[in-house]
Order: structure tokens, then sequence, then C-alpha cells
């Protein structure tokens, strides 16, 4: 069977797994990113490739597809800029292609999860559809018409720093102040959860060390009732709807996938938007865009890099 390697890079790790035709996983190999650093980064992600084209089953394969963090100039697979892995002009195309005799691809790491979620996940069968990865940061991709938007530079589907809250908001990774990623992420709800502490001065919520603090616990807290959690919750789920109702003025999907860490929340998380987002949809029909928690969980950004490797680029 024809394979190829899918690679997903973070921040905090990375992974190839060795992908089917049919978006099967068919092996998987990470290691942790403690070294931000060019060249640190680039050597895990030599490592974890190496590893899985030694693997019986990655024999055929086709090519390597890398999902980067950043803006990515899609014929030299340089990384113009990634805020997150705080790199400029990083070379990472050239390394790669001079390493590997495979045909290397390389693309944002949220539109290469947009195309394996729309391809094998939630969005399969749509011609209009929407990826939103809710974790620390907040990441998407858009498909219309049956076609992954790509932008004039690769930069369509920046639907994290459309700023909501311009005069009143959190300051973002970007430098604006109110993106729907600094409002509407997992580090946006434990911003939100700061902001109301004073009406709580009883509360436990925030009491452990700040780097330790984690959104997932300010979510369970609020599912139990707590009042310090339950009020962040609410004005995160009220900024969460804003950005939703923005994104089917935009492109009216018919789904818009919620995926990431934040969107383990389920049901919890869809009953608490969905009124909101109703209300703010005026000129668009309402009904029309479905919400839905996306279906391939952490494997869509590299079962997308795979298939970007399959059709030899992010679009046919
Ligand atoms: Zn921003």
């Amino acid at each position: 069977m024809r394979t190829a390697i899918g690679v997903d890079l973070g921040g905090s790790h990375v992974t190839a797994g060795i992908i089917g035709e049919d978006g099967a996983i068919l092996g998987q190999f990470e290691q942790d990113i403690e070294d931000r650093s060019f060249d640190a980064v680039v050597a895990s992600l030599q490592t974890v490739v190496d590893n899985a084209l030694k693997d019986a089953k990655a024999k055929d394969a086709i090519g390597i597809g890398v999902g980067s963090p950043g803006n990515i100039d899609p014929r030299s697979g340089a990384v113009l800029y990634s805020p997150n892995l705080l790199w400029t002009n990083a070379p990472l195309g050239e390394r790669l292609r001079k390493r590997y005799p495979q045909p290397v691809f390389i693309a944002n790491d949220a539109r290469c999860a947009t195309l394996g979620e729309h391809t094998f996940g939630s969005g399969k069968g749509t011609q209009d559809f929407v990826l939103l990865t809710i974790g620390t940061g907040l990441g998407g991709g858009i498909v219309s018409g049956g076609r992954l938007l790509i932008g004039n530079r690769a930069g369509a589907g920046e639907i994290g720093h459309h700023q909501i809250r311009p005069t009143d908001g959190f300051i973002c990774g970007c430098g604006k102040t109110g993106c729907f990623e600094a409002q509407a992420s997992g580090t946006g709800l434990i911003r939100h959860a700061f902001a109301v502490a004073s009406s709580f001065p009883r509360s436990q919520l925030l009491e452990r060390e700040r780097d330790k603090l984690g959104s997932k616990a300010i979510r369970r807290a609020a599912q139990a009732g707590d009042a310090h959690a339950s009020a962040a919750w609410r004005n995160f789920a009220a900024d969460l709807a804003l950005g939703l109702a923005n994104i089917i003025a935009f492109v009216n999907p018919e789904v818009i996938a919620l995926g990431g860490g934040v969107s383990s929340a389920g049901d919890f998380m869809l009953d608490s938007v969905r009124a909101r987002v109703d209300e703010l949809t005026t000129m668009v029909p309402r009904g029309t865009t479905r919400l839905e928690i996306a279906k391939l969980g952490n494997d869509a950004g590299q079962v997308g890099a795979a298939k970007m490797a399959f059709q030899g680029g992010l679009t046919p």
C-alpha cells in the first residue's frame, strides 16, 4: 500500500505518522521538544522522520508532509514568521530536502489539520467547512466550494487573529489586542478566570502556581458548578460565540468543527455557545451552519500533512 509520512510540529513535541492513502495511521513516532532553536527542532524532526522511514510499513512512502506553526512559503518551505517557535525566515524546506530523497511539502499546521479533518473527519463529504483548533492557541482553516483556502501569500484562514475585543480585550501573542485567539483559546479561558477573580475573593480556583494552571481545571470546575469558574467560562463562551458568528457571516460553512484540547469539553462547550451564535447570526439563514466536535483529535495535523504529500500540495 502507498503511504506517506505526515509530521505535526508543535511547540512542545513533534510527531511523525506513517499514513495510508485512506487516512489510516499505521505507525507513530514522537519526541518532546525542549529547545525551540531552529537547529534543535530540525534535529528532533529528523529523528522522528528517520524512525518512521525505517519502519517496514513505510518502505513505499511516496513523500513527506510537514505541518509547522507560522506563515510558510509554500514553494521554499521556509517558515517566514512563527511567534510560537520564535523563528523568522527559517529554511525548514531546504534542510529537509537536502536530507530526504522523497518529495517534501511544508505548510501551516492548522491548514494541514483542516485538510485532514475535511478529508477524513467531521468535514468529510462537505463542500464548505471550517476547522477551529482550540488549544493553548487558536488556529483554523477554511474549505470553500470543496477547496482549502490558501490566500495570496498562504495567509488565508488566520481566524485566530481577527479581533473581537479591540478595546477591552487581552493582548495577543501577535501584538494586537482582543484577537479571537487571545479571548477564546485555552490560554484565554485562564485569563478570563484572572480577569473576574476580584469578584470571587474566597475562590480557591487560581491558588496553584500560575505556570501550572491549566484551562482544563477551570473548565472542569465550571462543569462542577464552581461560581468563579462558571463566570470565567461564561465570558470565554461569549467570546467564542462572537468569533463563531463572525466565521458564519464570512463563509457560511455547512460545518464548523471544534478541535484541540479545549474542545474535549464536548457537548458542554457546544451547549454553552449555540444560543448566542444563533442570536449573533443575523444576515445568514440561522441553522445553516452546524457546530460539531472534530473527529480526528490530535491526529488531524499529521493525517492532513500526509494527505498534502499524496496530492502534491495543500490543494491538488
Ligand atoms: Zn493575534
